[in-house]
């Protein structure tokens, strides 16, 4: 298998106007690539066309220019390959947790009894066990969370791209979801990419981190974090990191007009 799980070749995107004038240019030419089993968070501020690049890259839109490969393969067809978590959970109000999170296994022809026996069997882990015939208004913002993230798994792709997950949550309730995408991370040995606009979520959770930095991006710059793994959140006071930290605080400043 190729080491690359994701790759963008020169890509560019842009929303038509009414007029010619009035397109709204994103992306332009521009590269990426993302390795097995690595974490790798997006920061850019808001506008700069994070949801734009993972709308392309699960295949809800599709690049002007250019090409995405998924496992090496150049691939126009990727709705339902890569599995994604968006920014709203999207969960059904009228379906169950159970079976929220047993959709994905349902729409590839899984049987219900089945679907719901591999669901039951993760429960425990994502901290759901006994809200399994519980409606989505009752549960928690960080529970919708986390049925929303086993969705994403139960998928079974290799790659998972989540959209600014925690951004709705508190601040508490965030940091232990944090943690705890790590340790689901660790363990199931997927490639996560994470979207953000917050730069101490994307230092704490990855390996590397790409900024957008203008209008259109053209280029990423990167920045690779030297943290060990695991991790504690405490580890962000670490010197080496508060000067990555203030860097790409720069670097966001380039576009922000406030
Ligand atoms: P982010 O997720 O970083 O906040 P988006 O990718 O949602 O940014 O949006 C990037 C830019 O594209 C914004 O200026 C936004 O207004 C514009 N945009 C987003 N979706 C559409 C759309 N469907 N049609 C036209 N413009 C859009
Ligand atoms: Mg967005």
């Amino acid at each position: 298998m190729s080491r690359s799980v994701l790759q963008l070749r020169e890509v560019s995107f842009h929303y038509e106007g009414e007029r010619d004038e009035e397109k709204l240019s994103i992306f332009h030419t521009l590269n990426l690539s993302i390795n097995n089993g690595e974490f790798i968070s997006i920061v850019g501020p808001s506008g700069s066309g994070k949801s734009t690049l993972f709308r392309l890259i699960t295949g809800l839109e599709q690049p002007a220019g250019g090409d995405i490969l998924l496992n090496g393969e150049i691939r126009k067809d990727r709705l339902g390959s890569v599995g994604y978590m968006p920014q709203q959970d999207l969960l059904m109000p009228w379906r169950s947790i159970l079976d929220n999170a047993a959709l994905p296994l349902e729409l590839k022809g899984i049987k219900k009894a089945m679907a719901h026996k591999q669901v039951m069997e993760l429960l425990e882990e994502f901290g759901l066990k006994g809200s399994e015939y519980r409606y989505p208004s009752e549960l928690s913002g960080g529970m919708k969370q986390r049925v929303s993230f086993m969705r994403t798994v139960l998928s079974g792709s290799n790659l998972m791209i989540l959209d600014e997950p925690f951004s709705a949550l508190d601040a508490i309730t965030r940091m232990a979801m944090q943690e705890w995408l790590l340790e689901q991370w660790e363990k199931r040995k997927k490639t996560i990419l994470f979207i953000t606009h917050d730069v101490n979520e994307a230092l704490f959770l990855s390996d590397r981190v790409f900024v957008f930095s203008e209008i259109p991006v053209r280029t990423l710059q990167e920045v690779k974090v030297p943290l060990e793994r695991p991790r504690n959140l405490r580890d962000l006071n670490n010197p080496d990191v508060i000067k990555l930290k203030d860097h790409l605080i720069d670097q966001l400043r380039v576009k922000v007009k406030p």
